[in-house]
């Protein structure tokens, strides 16, 4: 909590001036501190003879972490639609909640939510905190951080999972901050110890080259980020119930400092290789940029889209949207056909969770059949046209 010294406090109104979040106001010279404080510890820095202080659990000698109890997951709302990242965090939300023993909620903030809290009672949460206001219609990083921190500090949840994606990214390291929190970016598996709660979070490191499991044991809440089509979401049960909980938030958390004047969706963002059900992957075996036309026609012949290794977006033959891989998207399609990639880890990592993976490569060594359950060795030159041929004749008989 933040503490005033009143002995040392000159009543400048400096720390007035200086809170982001309007939540000090100078009451007989004396700053009070309102409802809206998230503890950033913006007054702290700005006030020059140190009447400010943040008190925490650790700095107060009692990090009574057992105060922490339940499992938050942030459910990512914006233009009328649920980001399908927030059901999948669900399903691994549900598994290690049921192995705590605690309650899931999912946190909805932003306008004209309609039925989506049902959504979420549906796939897997026990209660869902509904902040619905016309304020929070366009998601702001300022707004949407200050909400969501109150929200954890009045219920100090254990455990914070958010998907990783532009929006999560965007904010969620600065919740994390305002908690001084850890968060771990990324995750590609989450267990939980059941005696004492400590969500082992793992996620590629060095490059990827090794898995690191990240414990944060003395601090709560623990924070992580998943990106997209990791987990699996569970069926929608329509029997299921839970509660969901209208949250009422002063005026000031709501106001944000960004001024959005337009919008304009790029055309490179339509493309959403996630959604995909059947992918046709182009590597550096396709010599160059022409190459994508025959990975084209072979996509159009079983209505797929087409996506890429990250040596091919770097040589600009693809747009960065189609990169599969550790700093591209993570895919899970029902088929992912890989031509010409030599299937290097950072690759892997995107797109091992395929229901089925067909290679194609001339080099019979090559790592991507280690993954594949279909390999096929040879020229890409000569095995696509004759692929794209048998699939005309099989749709036209
Ligand atoms: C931090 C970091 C992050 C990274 N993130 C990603 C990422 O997100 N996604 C990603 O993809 N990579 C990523 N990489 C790069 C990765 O390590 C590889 O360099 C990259 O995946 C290689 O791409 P490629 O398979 O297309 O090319 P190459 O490794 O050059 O492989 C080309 C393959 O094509 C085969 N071939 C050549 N000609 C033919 C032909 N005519 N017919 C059939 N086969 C042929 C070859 O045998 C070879 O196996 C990352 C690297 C680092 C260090």
């Amino acid at each position: 909590m933040l503490k005033l010294n009143e002995e040392v406090c000159i009543g400048c109104g400096i720390c007035e001036s200086s809170c982001p979040f309007a939540a000090i106001e100078m009451v007989a010279d004396l700053p009070v501190i309102g409802d809206s404080c998230t503890l950033c510890g913006a007054c702290v820095d700005s006030c020059d003879v140190e009447a400010l202080s943040i008190e925490t659990a650790e700095s107060s000698g009692v990090a009574d972490i057992s105060e922490w109890k339940d499992i938050f997951v942030y459910c990512e709302f914006r233009g009328g639609v649920l980001a399908t990242v927030s059901l999948e965090l669900l399903g691994i939300g549900r598994t290690l909640a049921d192995i705590r023993g605690v309650k899931l909620s999912a946190v909805l903030i932003g306008s004209e939510t309609g039925d989506v809290a049902d959504t979420l009672i549906g796939h897997g949460a026990d209660v869902v905190y509904r902040v619905d206001t016309p304020e929070l219609a366009g998601f702001s990083e300022d707004s949407y951080t200050k909400v969501l921190t109150r929200l954890i500090l009045d219920n100090k949840p254990e455990i914070v999972l958010a998907g990783a994606t532009a929006i999560g990214r965007s904010f969620i390291p600065a919740v994390a901050t305002t908690l001084n929190a850890g968060l771990t970016a990324d995750c590609t598996k989450l267990e939980i110890r059941k005696e004492d709660g400590a969500l082992l979070q793992t996620r590629p490191a060095f490059g990827g080259n090794i898995m690191a499991t990240i414990v944060c044991p003395a601090h709560r809440p623990q924070m992580s980020t998943v990106r997209p089509k990791v987990m699996k979401a569970l069926e929608f049960d329509s029997a299921r119930t839970g509660e969901i909980i209208d949250v009422e938030i002063p005026a000031a958390l709501g106001e944000s400092r960004i001024k959005v004047l337009e919008s304009v969706v790029s055309e490179e963002s339509n493309v959403n290789i996630q959604e995909a059900e059947i992918l046709v992957s182009g590597g550096r075996g396709l010599e160059s940029e022409k190459g994508f036309a025959l990975l084209k026609t072979l996509a159009d012949s079983m209505d797929a889209n087409v996506s890429a290794s990250r040596a091919v977006v770097d040589a600009g033959w693809i747009p960065y949207p189609h990169q599969v891989g550790q700093t591209g998207k993570t895919v899970a399609p029902k088929l992912y056909i890989a031509c010409g990639i030599s299937g290097a880890v950072q690759h892997v990592a995107g797109m091992q969770s395929s229901e089925t993976i067909v290679a194609i490569n001339r080099d019979e060594n090559a790592p991507i059949f280690d993954v594949a359950d279909f390999g096929l060795v040879g020229d890409i030159q000569e095995i696509i046209p004759k692929l794209i041929r048998k699939i005309e004749e099989k749709r036209g008989a």
